[in-house]
Formats: structure tokens, C-alpha cells, sequence
């Protein structure tokens, strides 16, 4: 007999005090991770963000050169917003992000610095389920990152980063996956979602370019039904949901 579908997604560990979400691009954390986010440093807990692009190709009508500022200041204030403070950028090339060496290192370092238990990323598989194609640069930063978690505790891979005073840290427990087909563990949405959505807002010029719809109405609706539908594997409460890597 199969698992009733109410059942299926267990709760989030809770036991952890420092985060680092590692993501693509300006606003993959606010398609519907802030909500968690916010509940989570509600409750004391730090986040830090790392993107490993400024998102300067995300937006047709935009020079790069325009465009990669903007959404920075974008990013960061959206990030305020959920209490993170700490917003880091790698600067690898919008679209063109590249799976290899250099990635791994960049966020190798980035999980040495800042010594979490928990790591999150954005899916890392080719699509969002089914026939939704994921994009090149999701997917080569989604496996990047679960793969600088073990490289972090090595000092045999990357030496030059010991060199560089960032010793090792093999403290991550968890990886965490958002906008996974097939996750396992949820997190309740409601208590952080007003603040998800305004987060989401902060995306401004990246929404107005998306949508000719009002914005508020759109993230808010967008995050909802998103938040709801998780929630059917959650015993009905709305959810944000991860595929869980332990360690
Ligand atoms: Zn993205």
C-alpha cells in the first residue's frame, strides 16, 4: 500500500544554528525558500546568501552592465527583508555558469568562511519534474554546491584555500534542495510569508519586466499557491520543501 500523500514530507531538522543558501541568481531564493528563511532567522538562527551571479541576464530590456547593479541592490534589499544581512556575490557570468573546478572552489570557500550546518541550494537536476526544463546555470550550481559541501572538509582539495587562512570545515549536516521533484522534508510557510512576499517584491524591476499583472498580487498569489500545494504533503499546512542530503 502506498504512502498517503499527507504523510510524505517529514519536518525540516531544526537543530542547527548557521545557514548558507548558495543559488544562482538575484531572486531564486525568493520563488519560494523566504518564507522558510524568515522563519528561520525569526527564531535566531543565521542565514547568509551567496549568489554566483548578479543575474546581469535576466531581463531582455536591460544592458548587463545596467542590469547587474540594479538586481544586486535588489537582491540585497530583498534579503533584508528575511533577516540576512549577508549577501555575497561570485561573480561567475550570468547563463553561462559552468559545472568545474572553479565553482567548487568559489563555494568551497564560501562554506569555509562562514561555517554552516546547514546548506541550501536551488534544484540541481535537469528538470523541475516531468517536461519543465531546468536552466544551465540552476543545475551547475545546484551540484556544485552539494558537492563543496564534502570538498570543504578536505584540506587536501583546494589547499590553496588553507593558504588563503580558510581551514576546513566539515560541520555541514545537511544539504538541503528547494524546488526539488521528489523532496522529502517541509518546513511551515505561514509564520514567514508576509515577509516572503514582500521579499519577492523587492525583485522590482525583475517583476514589472515578468508581468504586466499588479505585483503584490502576483508574488502573493504565486508564493500561496506554491506554499499550498507543498502543504498537501505536509498534513495540510502550507510548506516550503527540500530534498534533504544528510551526512
Ligand atoms: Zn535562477
Amino acid at each position: 500500500m502506498t504512502q498517503p500523500r499527507n504523510d510524505r514530507l517529514e519536518p525540516m531538522p531544526g537543530d542547527w544554528r548557521r545557514a548558507l543558501a548558495v543559488v544562482a541568481h538575484p531572486d531564486d531564493l525568493e520563488y519560494g525558500c523566504a518564507a522558510a528563511i524568515a522563519g528561520w532567522t525569526d527564531g535566531g538562527r543565521d542565514v547568509v546568501y551567496v549568489l554566483a551571479t548578479r543575474g546581469e541576464a535576466g531581463i531582455d530590456s536591460l544592458e548587463p552592465a545596467v542590469c547587474g547593479p540594479l538586481r544586486e541592490r535588489e537582491q540585497r534589499a530583498s534579503a533584508a527583508v528575511v533577516g540576512v544581512s549577508t549577501v555575497e556575490f561570485l561573480d561567475h557570468r550570468d547563463g553561462v555558469v559552468e559545472y568545474g573546478v572553479a565553482l567548487r572552489r568559489d563555494i568551497t570557500a564560501a562554506i569555509r568562511r562562514h561555517r554552516p550546518e546547514l546548506v541550501l541550494t536551488l534544484n540541481h537536476r535537469d528538470t523541475w519534474g516531468g517536461v519543465a526544463w531546468n536552466t544551465p546555470d540552476h543545475v551547475a550550481v545546484g551540484r556544485a554546491t552539494l558537492d563543496a559541501v564534502a570538498d570543504a572538509g578536505n584540506r587536501w582539495i583546494f589547499p590553496e584555500l588553507a593558504a588563503q587562512g580558510l581551514q576546513p570545515w566539515n560541520g555541514v549536516r545537511w544539504a538541503a534542495v528547494a524546488g526539488s521533484s521528489t523532496p522529502t522534508h517541509a518546513v511551515e510557510a505561514a509564520p514567514g510569508m508576509e515577509r516572503a512576499v514582500r521579499s519577492l517584491l523587492e525583485h522590482r524591476t525583475y517583476i514589472r519586466a515578468l508581468t504586466d499583472d499588479d505585483p503584490e498580487t502576483y508574488a502573493r498569489t504565486f508564493l500561496n499557491a506554491q506554499a499550498e500545494a507543498t502543504g498537501e504533503g505536509f498534513g495540510g499546512r502550507p510548506a516550503v520543501a527540500f530534498e534533504l542530503f544528510s551526512r
